[in-house]
């Protein structure tokens, strides 16, 4: 699988494409599902605490024989883990339950009301060099500008809901302004059919012979967003892998620019603090 790097503005790069874990939870689902990515060359896993899988992605890396410092590996902090302690706590968790001594990156989950405490201990975890790139997810203007009033170092992520119906244009202009980089999670819409039979969408991807899933992937890559698509299937999992050999040119880029709708697929993220 060729890849892409994007630098966080610490100069540390990140792979663009990354490989979600959330939703896959039996056993055997993914430790197939691990090892066929590993296999297709991903080595950027987006996990979480509230996934539950922390431990399998783990195991399934030390499995895998490549040396660690060749992945890279994000968690993040869950809503009931805000404040100070509690997230210098849920952090040591994380890493035990990985079996890793740092983490590529680490981000708040949601901007829970306690975000400026537990930014704080993260702001601390990244200068004793426990973590490489420190984010959020979820973070909408008023949050970030909080914490750029009053933190140390600002969010150099913003892993945020992001597909061609909901391209986040406006946080973009703020996040650019700030060097926070966009980072797309439901990069297909969550599957939804929708998007992914879109006639727009399924005319570009006969042209290139390539899957509207593929189009859409590609259409990130071209933003210079990071993308963690999720799939279980192994097909999918190498299909998604599949969109370094084609570029979608401005026109191309210009029609799926028209399919935003400002829809969500997801609800809003108050939702779920
Ligand atoms: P996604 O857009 O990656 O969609 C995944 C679904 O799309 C799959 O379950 C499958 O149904 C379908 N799919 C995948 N590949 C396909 C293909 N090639 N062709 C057709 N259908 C295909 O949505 P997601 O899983 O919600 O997001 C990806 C990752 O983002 C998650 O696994 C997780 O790591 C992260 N995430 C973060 C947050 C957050 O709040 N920070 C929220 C949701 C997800």
């Amino acid at each position: 699988m060729h890849t892409k790097v994007v630098e966080a503005k610490n100069g540390v790069p990140i792979p663009q494409l990354g490989f979600g874990v959330y939703k896959i939870t039996k056993e055997a689902e993914f430790t197939i599902a691990i090892r066929e990515a590993i296999q297709v060359g991903y080595r950027h896993f987006d996990t979480a605490r509230i996934y539950g899988n922390e431990k399998a992605l783990g195991a399934e890396i030390r499995h895998s024989q490549i040396p660690r410092e060749q992945f890279f590996i994000t968690s993040k902090v869950w809503n009931t883990d805000h404040g100070y302690e509690a997230t210098k706590k849920a952090f040591q968790e994380t890493i035990n339950k990985l079996g890793v001594d740092y983490l590529d990156m680490y981000l708040i989950h949601f901007a829970s009301p306690k975000y400026m405490e537990t930014w704080k201990a993260m702001e601390e975890l990244y200068e004793a060099g426990k973590i490489k790139v420190i984010g959020v997810a979820n973070f909408e203007i008023p949050h970030l500008e909080e914490l750029r009033k009053h933190a140390k170092i600002l969010p150099m992520i913003n892993q945020i809901e992001t597909h061609p119906e909901f391209p986040q244009n406006e946080l973009r202009v703020y996040m650019n302004k700030y060097q926070i980089l966009h980072e797309a999670w439901g990069p297909l819409g969550q599957g939804n059919k929708v998007l992914l039979q879109h006639p727009v969408l399924k005319e570009i991807a006969d042209h290139h012979h390539k899957t509207v899933a593929q189009v859409i992937l590609r259409w990130h890559l071209e933003r210079d967003v990071v993308l963690i698509p999720k799939s279980s299937n192994p097909k999918r999992i190498r299909e998604n892998s599949e969109i370094f050999d084609f570029e979608l040119s401005a026109e191309e880029m210009e029609k799926i620019s028209r399919l935003n709708t400002g829809k969500r697929y997801s609800i809003h993220p108050t939702g779920y603090i």
